[in-house]
């Protein structure tokens, strides 16, 4: 009768433990990805507004807890329990960031550590904010009317700072700018951003403000409209 056998592992012959499912860790480890982690990822990138497309939403490009959330996504992972992982980025050469992965974790009792530097490139593309504005889009209209020449040209710096502050929004954009004896008349990609500075100019020149919308038409059953803000400053006792 036999009582005691040594263990070895059945590939290398190793009786070092500790076995897992008949074979040593190096062997097992060997023969079972816990983790696959690609070469290379490939991420859109808006060069117009700074802004990468992470699963369906454009953000700014120097979000890097969002670009390592997307790539441990990304990764196939089997069976890996209490994980931690890291990512560094680096930039790489133009268009390209290296990313050094790390992970820590218990894999079938095992304690493992990965480490693997992965490629990141970032294709050149518009978003689609960029091309509606490149294509002449825009929801609404920003006039500003005033008596004094003076007046009219601060403004127009003070629209120029306003957009300068919304480096962040592809659509704050002025597209068409038309200059008249009383005022302008600015074509704004955002609405929003059309509200906005009429506010901002109406507190600024104690003015008074006046909005407007026009149907443009139908576009899938919904009205689409544009919107004109109108804000004067007159002088004093004039209309
Ligand atoms: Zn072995
Ligand atoms: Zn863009």
């Amino acid at each position: 009768m036999i009582f005691m056998l040594e263990r070895f592992c059945p590939k290398c012959g190793s009786t070092e433990g500790p076995f897992v499912e008949g074979f040593c860790k190096n062997c097992y480890l060997q023969d079972h990805k816990m983790l696959e982690i690609p070469d290379k990822f490939e991420i859109l990138f808006c060069k117009k507004c700074d802004r990468i497309k992470l699963k369906n939403v454009w953000l700014k490009y120097e979000n890097t807890d969002a670009i390592a959330e997307y790539l441990l996504h990304k990764l196939k992972m089997e069976d890996l329990r209490k994980a931690d992982f890291k990512i560094k980025f680096m930039p790489l050469k133009e268009n390209y960031l290296s990313a050094k992965i790390t992970v820590k974790g218990i894999f079938k009792g095992l304690p493992v550590l990965i480490e693997k530097d992965t490629e990141i490139k970032l294709s050149k593309t518009n978003c689609p904010d960029c091309s509606r504005i490149a294509g002449g889009y825009f929801e609404g209209i920003l006039q500003v009317r005033s008596d004094n020449p003076n007046k009219i040209e601060r403004a127009k710096r003070f629209v120029d700072l306003f957009l300068k502050r919304q480096k962040d929004d592809p659509l704050a954009k002025i597209i068409k700018r038309i200059s008249l004896p009383n005022g302008f008349d600015y074509y704004v990609g955002s609405k929003r951003v059309v509200f906005q500075l009429a506010r901002e100019l109406k507190a600024e020149f104690e003015g008074r403000m006046g909005t407007s919308n026009t149907l443009m038409g139908l576009k899938e059953g919904q009205e689409i409209k544009r919107l004109t803000v109108c804000v004067r400053f007159d002088e004093e006792g004039k209309e």
